[in-house]
């Protein structure tokens, strides 16, 4: 992945079904104006993943599941491989808090997710970030730290190129444990640069330069240009903001280079 572009993804976690789904998809693509510097994913249901593939201008949108099971075929009832999703998305979420903490999905789940997406050549976007508690007693570091090493356990250098790091502190996610109160700019760039540094410390310097890092939690039309205009980030998860497609709109044309909003 290159930081040559934006990232823009929307995560609908269990929202919308699979004919709003296709409407919102119809209406967001006659609000965005495409850029060559900006990429907007969109997470959608795994039941309308099918579908979107065929109805959206995959120059216009790239698709993403919001979570898979690791293993590529079996008996494995109930779940989805990414074998499966392998042609119909171009990324998928791993180790999204809400998997971790209400599905508990393991270190070792999300280190398995990370290889299957990369065996399937769909980019993972490995999510990271520190709860309320763990903010409050001061463990964001070390939280980040162990997610980080946890789940890119074994990813070689080569395969890192085709990995997105998504910070999201917990308690700032609207749905999360501190119900949304947004992250301050200057923290998520705190935070950030101890992301950068361990990618550094695991696989050097180029790597740490060039690791695709997004913001998430709390992202809305308002608050979007400063959290994009902070260096370290390289574009931003949306999950609330994103089920309005006209405050979707908003915050993607913040992200194009030409919007005004620029690096700090
Ligand atoms: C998320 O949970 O991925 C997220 C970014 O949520 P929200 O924007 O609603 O805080």
């Amino acid at each position: 992945m290159s930081r040559d572009k934006t990232l823009i993804v929307a995560n609908w976690k269990m929202n919308l079904n699979v004919g709003e789904a296709s409407l919102y998809l119809h209406q967001l693509a006659k609000l965005v104006k495409s850029h060559r510097d900006v990429e907007v994913v969109l997470a959608p249901t795994a039941l309308a993943l099918q579908s979107l593939s065929l109805q959206v201008n995959s120059r216009q949108f790239k698709l993403a599941a919001q979570n898979f099971y690791w293993r590529d075929h079996g008996p494995y009832t109930g779940e989805i491989s990414a074998t499966q999703l392998r042609g119909i998305v171009q990324y998928a979420l791993v180790g999204h808090s809400e998997r971790r903490h209400v599905f508990h999905d393991s270190d070792k789940d999300i280190r398995a997710k990370v290889q299957a997406a990369i065996r399937n050549h769909i980019i993972p976007i490995l999510c990271i970030g520190e709860t309320a508690s763990e903010h409050a007693d001061g463990e964001t570091r070390d939280v980040v730290h162990d997610q980080l090493v946890g789940g890119l356990a074994n990813v070689t250098s080569e395969e890192l190129e085709h990995v997105v790091i998504a910070y999201e502190p917990v308690w700032a996610i609207s749905a999360g444990d501190g119900r949304g109160r947004a992250d301050k700019p200057e923290d998520v760039t705190a935070v950030i640069r101890v992301i950068r540094n361990q990618i550094k410390h695991l696989y050097g310097p180029k790597a740490a330069e060039s690791i695709q890092v997004l913001y998430g939690a709390s992202v809305n039309p308002d608050n979007a240009a400063a959290f994009l205009a902070i260096p370290e980030v390289d574009g931003l998860l949306v999950g609330g903001a994103s089920l309005n497609a006209h405050d979707f709109n908003e915050i993607i044309k913040k992200a194009h280079k030409g919007s005004g909003v620029a690096k700090v």
